[in-house]
């Protein structure tokens, strides 16, 4: 299927490996020029080989506003325009209402929150300016349900689909999309440092199965895709069934 987005740019962040490495794959696979974010340069210049085509790379910790704002000026003057945001990094660490400090809440909020509105502040006008947009935020399906012991990505995540929801109304009149997707369990290496007995796991999972994450990544690349562009506001989940609710 030619998702109508050949020769389009776009930003993938946390894009070192596992579901961002993914989104970027299959985006490459669309024909999109691909610039890929994440803190180490090394492990950065390792997954560049696993895309179908030339790729740039940027050192970004998205735990850090001005590396932010860095890589956001660096990855202009490499494509002048972008088109496409994945927005994505890592989960905060694990913790109860008990364990978890205040200040921790901080940090997560800034990784998993605040780093996005940031790079849709810096990116989405440009998008409107143009008439042409795509947002993709990975977050979790914690949002939907949330999970013991990740009262951090509980609370960042959820905030951070609030203001996606509240974005997407302002910038769906200008061709701008702007959505989330929520992964339940996928087969990267978060979830082998999370989990010791991943059978055990997946036998929880309605599929029996961890969802692919290059399966993942065409679900991501759909939704930056021509054809997609009347959903918009979404909250996604992909997770072999995983969540129990209607909604
Ligand atoms: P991962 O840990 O395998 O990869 C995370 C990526 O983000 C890596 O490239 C890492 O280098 C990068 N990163 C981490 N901290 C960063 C920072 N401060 N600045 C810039 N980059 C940073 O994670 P994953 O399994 O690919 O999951 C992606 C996201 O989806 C995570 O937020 C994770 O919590 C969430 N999630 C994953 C699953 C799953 O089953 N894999 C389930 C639910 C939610």
């Amino acid at each position: 299927m030619d998702l109508g987005i050949s020769g389009r740019t776009a930003l993938v962040t946390g894009a070192s490996r596992g579901l961002g490495l993914s989104s970027a794959k299959a985006l490459s696979n669309a024909g999109v020029k691909v610039c890929l974010a994440s803190r180490s340069i090394d492990q950065l210049s390792v997954a560049a080989q696993e895309l179908s085509s030339d790729c740039h790379i940027i050192a970004a910790d998205l735990s850090d506003p001005s590396s932010i704002q860095s890589m956001l000026e660096e990855v202009k003057e490499i494509f002048g325009v972008v088109d496409i945001l994945v927005a994505n990094a890592g989960g905060p660490p694990p913790g109860n209402f008990e364990t978890t400090a205040t200040e921790d809440f901080s940090e997560a909020i800034q990784l998993n929150l605040l780093s996005t509105v940031e790079m849709c502040k810096g990116l989405i006008p440009e998008m409107v300016d143009r008439g042409w947009g795509r947002v993709v935020a990975i977050t979790s399906l914690a949002v939907r349900e949330p999970m013991a012991q990740l009262i951090l990505s509980n609370t960042a995540r959820s905030g951070l689909t609030s203001f996606l929801k509240t974005t997407s109304t302002e910038v769906a009149g200008a061709g701008v999309t702007v959505n989330s997707i929520q992964p339940g369990l996928h087969a990267t290496e978060r979830l082998t440092e999370l989990y010791e007995d991943l059978q055990g796991v997946a036998a929880n999972v309605p599929t029996g199965k961890l969802g692919n994450p290059d399966d993942f990544g065409e679900v991501v690349a759909f939704l930056c895709s021509e054809q997609a562009k009347f959903i918009t506001g979404a909250a996604i989940p992909v997770d072999g069934g995983a969540a129990k609710g209607l909604q």
